[in-house]
């Protein structure tokens, strides 16, 4: 094909490109003569607007914000979400400031996690028309995942532990709770272990066969500070927290929540996307799905947004 670049881009060189070997450059397909419809493109059939709370880690009354369905490479994958079923460019004023501000918030709360060295913001918006924006945390030491592949690199390193995870989301669920909105991400639960189980468990560490949950798994206090409140404008009205049982205690940033019971089982905390690629994003009551995998945004941040339906 005529269009068809015949050369490979220089960035196959780059020390972050994840892929080497005999690399060769797709056929271009032909132009497309009309843009096709994304998911949701009609509020009545969004997956975003049809999602409950529960199927996020925060929300307030214009903005929600959702995990994948489970752990993936990056210690932390986000999507800031507005409630209305609005894109980007249709943003009126307030919600247009009140994004910047949500967008830096969320940005300090997912690098204030131990391990994040920097957080990447994107937004695509060919899978889904619902406005949503990605922030994925790139771990601190990982010099090679520097970039525009960082989105790739979730999906090729191994998960997170869940526990490690779920912790980072009851974090940024609590850090952003103290600015307003409601916390739906809970701390992860204690698992108590029998004694000979433990035994069992240090033994197989000794032998260098296992990591020690109990070393692995240990919190790490967000490192900035309590940040101010913000003006009164950006505010979000606080909503009450005792509708939802089991929500977690909105810890001030800095503090890591408590387990309220050592039987308490997550509720809402893990979003789920049915839309991306793997059968992992199969989580429940996430409204959007991400992007199919062969879909412009699937191929984004490993895209698995718990929730929204097209990822994209
Ligand atoms: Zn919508």
């Amino acid at each position: 094909m005529p269009d068809t670049p015949a050369n490979l881009p220089d960035f196959v060189s780059w020390p972050s490109f994840p892929f080497e070997g005999d690399l060769r450059v797709k056929p271009l397909e032909p132009i497309a003569d009309h843009e096709p419809p994304r998911q949701g493109e009609d509020a009545g059939s969004c997956l975003a607007c049809s999602a409950p709370d529960e199927a996020y880690i925060w929300v307030s009354e214009r903005w929600r914000v959702r995990a994948m369905d489970r752990p993936t490479g990056l210690p932390m994958v986000l999507i800031l979400e507005s409630r209305s079923h609005l894109d980007l460019g249709d943003l009126p004023n307030l919600l247009a400031a009140e994004l910047g501000v949500m967008t830096v918030r969320l940005e300090r709360a997912i690098r204030s996690l131990d391990g994040v060295a920097r957080v990447h913001v994107n937004r695509w918006g060919d899978g889904s028309a619902h406005l949503h924006l990605w922030f994925l945390a790139r771990p601190t030491g990982r010099l090679q995942l520097r970039g525009s592949f960082l989105s790739l690199w979730d999906e090729i390193l191994p998960p997170i532990p869940e526990s490690q995870w779920r912790e980072n989301l009851a974090l940024v669920a609590a850090w952003l709770a103290e600015f307003g909105g409601r916390p739906l991400a809970e701390p992860p639960r204690i698992e108590w272990q029998a004694p000979s189980t433990l035994l069992s468990q240090s033994e197989a560490v000794a032998a260098g066969t296992t990591d020690s949950p109990l070393l692995s798994d240990a919190p790490t206090p967000p490192a900035e500070p309590a940040q101010p409140r913000e003006p009164a404008q950006f505010a979000e009205s606080a909503q009450p927290t005792a509708v939802v049982s089991g929500t977690a205690p909105a810890a001030a940033p800095g503090v890591r929540p408590q387990p309220v019971e050592e039987t308490r089982t997550f509720v809402g905390t893990a979003p789920v996307d049915q839309s991306v690629g793997a059968a992992a994003r199969t989580a429940p009551g996430y409204g959007v799905p991400a992007a199919p995998p062969g879909s412009p945004e699937g191929s984004s941040p490993g895209a698995r947004p718990a929730t929204s339906s097209a990822a994209s």
